[in-house]
């Protein structure tokens, strides 16, 4: 697993799984793009999410509501009121955080001198229409899960469900972050993967324990480790109003063991706020009068003969969230064969010069200086462990601004294609691209045919992304697909045109594992079969 977020931005900018947004007009806090391998990622985890939780069960119905809403709907769902963190202003260098992110102390400067913490609504407001009336607004909605509650009727009604069912909804949410931090642990731009569970009161507790193991099983199989993930059960004064019990998912990411997933019992709040004639209702929450309502959100329980307003359950996810679980979860910087001693010592040498340059170097402010010599120093307590993470080292912001940096990777670069390598570990339905064709020679047109005419025949099946790839050396070419967790690599060669020495490899090529590294000779006409067999664990 990774060790810092270091490794991480530097991998993920470098092969490009993610950007930081707006980067030519400097960037805009809380904003990330997922570049050419990001989008891959983030599309396979939502689909295994869509896959578990809507294909697989008998019991789920999928939508995909607007991301404008009325303005009404965040009145009555109590986000206007109270839908606000707590802020702070440093009154040294006026820089505004979190109260509750913060130990009275102001992380940029130190200074202990705080205003006292006010409450700051995180919705976006937006105009709606062309028209500058004040009363003409909305907000980008902060979750998707209102989505859901409003259509709630829609979907009973179209599907003639019965209790319990759930509704399942991937999408976009805004949240106004006092301070985004951490990469895209907490952004202002977001995607969020949510179930509402409707079920009968008084099942609600059996389902919410149902209901959290089932996440948490759901999660190892995308490939997190048990150890790094933590039920935590919310303490009765930390529930939200509408909570009767709330279980987060905690995951261990480098910056600390932090929320992935929240798994919420929210009884009958959210259908009964959205309700008209709620007196009527017997609602078990206490709700805000709605005098705008036009439907009653109940459901005709068939065997009682009673209109009923069913509690519900929320397993409410985030998709980068999830990303980053699975980045740093997958991450490893290997050594394939030691170093020797003497190729070491010229990388240690130049770090501990690299280093001294950053301490003294008065240009790079304090907070990079910092993060800078913390990460130096880990690597420098152990080089020949972590010799891979000095490419994330030279890519921190600040690096670039020191001479002696370009000697430092020029000592590096060298070793680490010898002796290392960086690895993401995914489980192949995850992986970005799946399988990547390489040439062994590029300026031999009939590997080259055959191995394009492979990756045009494994991509017409559809299920899987397939690279062709002759852009360097083999060596150098498994590496980089390693560095981006591709899980096979084929190489055709001079044995699969039948020129080697072995005419029995005629029409057959090089599997190479990226896990263990071991090689296979398979038939072309059985790759496909092969690679999906595989592909299964
Ligand atoms: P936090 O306490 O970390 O701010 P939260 O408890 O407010 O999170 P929820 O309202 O429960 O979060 O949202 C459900 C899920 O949406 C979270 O578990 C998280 O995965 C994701 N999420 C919430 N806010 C953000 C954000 N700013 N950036 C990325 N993901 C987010």
């Amino acid at each position: 697993a990774a060790q810092t977020m270091e490794q991480l931005v530097s991998l993920c900018k470098r092969r490009g799984f993610i950007f930081p947004g707006s980067a030519v007009y400097g960037g805009l806090q809380g904003t990330y793009d997922y570049g050419p391998l990001g989008v891959e990622l983030k599309n396979n985890l939502k689909l295994a999410w869509w896959r578990a939780n809507v294909w697989e069960r008998e019991d789920m119905e999928g939508i995909d509501a607007a991301i404008l809403m009325n303005k009404l709907t965040w009145r009555y769902s109590g986000h206007e009121e109270t839908f606000v963190d707590p802020m702070v202003d440093c009154k040294n260098c006026k820089m505004r955080w979190r109260a509750d992110q913060i130990s009275g102390k102001c992380p940029n400067c130190a200074s202990t001198e705080l205003t006292e913490p006010r409450p700051f609504n995180l919705m976006f407001k937006t105009q709606i229409g062309p028209v500058p009336d004040p009363e003409s607004f909305s907000y980008l909605r902060p979750e998707t899960a209102q989505g859901i509650f409003v259509n709630f009727k829609h979907v009973l009604d179209s599907t003639s469900r019965k209790l319990p069912f759930g509704i399942a909804q991937i999408g976009k949410a805004f949240r106004n972050e006092i301070t985004p931090r951490n990469f895209i642990f907490r952004v202002r731009e977001f995607e969020q993967m949510e179930i509402e569970f409707f079920v009968r009161p008084g099942e609600d507790e059996a389902w919410h324990k149902k209901w959290v193991e089932d996440r948490i099983n759901w999660w190892l199989s995308v490939g997190l480790s048990r150890q790094n993930l933590e039920p935590y059960h919310q303490k009765p004064e930390e529930l939200a109003h509408y909570a009767k019990a709330t279980v987060d998912l905690l995951y261990r990411f480098p910056h600390g063991l932090e929320e992935l997933e929240g798994i919420a019992n929210r009884t009958d709040y959210d259908l009964g706020s959205h309700s008209k004639d709620q007196g009527a209702l017997g609602l078990k929450a206490r709700v805000s009068p709605n005098s705008h309502s036009t439907d009653k959100l109940t459901y005709f329980d068939p065997e009682t003969k009673q209109h009923v307003v069913p509690f519900v359950i929320e397993p409410s996810a985030g998709v980068d969230r999830g990303v980053l679980a699975l980045l740093s979860e997958a991450y490893a910087e290997e050594q394939v064969k030691p170093a020797p001693a003497e190729r070491l010592k010229p990388v240690e040498e130049a770090l501990a010069t690299f280093l001294k340059s950053v301490s003294r170097n008065e240009k790079i402010p304090a907070q990079a200086k910092e993060a800078l010599l913390a990460e130096g120093e880990r690597i420098a307590q152990a080089v020949g462990e972590r010799l891979p993470s000095i490419a994330g080292l030279l890519s921190m912001p600040g690096a670039e601004s020191i001479e002696v940096a370009k000697k430092l990777r020029g000592q590096v670069d060298p070793v680490v294609d010898e002796f290392y390598r960086t690895v993401l570990h995914f489980k192949p339905h995850l992986a970005p691209i799946k399988v990547a064709v390489l040439p062994l020679k590029k300026n031999n047109p009939e590997i080259v045919s055959t191995a394009k005419g492979i990756r045009r025949k494994l991509q017409s099946t559809g299920s899987m992304r397939v690279v062709y790839d002759d852009t360097g050396a083999i060596g150098k070419l498994y590496r980089r697909q390693d560095e981006i967790g591709t899980p096979f690599c084929i190489t055709v060669d001079f044995d699969t045109l039948g020129e080697g020495q072995d005419t029995a490899l005629k029409n057959t090529v090089t599997v190479r594992h990226r896990d263990s590294m071991a090689q296979e000779r398979v038939a072309i006409s059985e790759l496909e079969t092969y690679l999906r067999e595989k592909m299964q664990s």
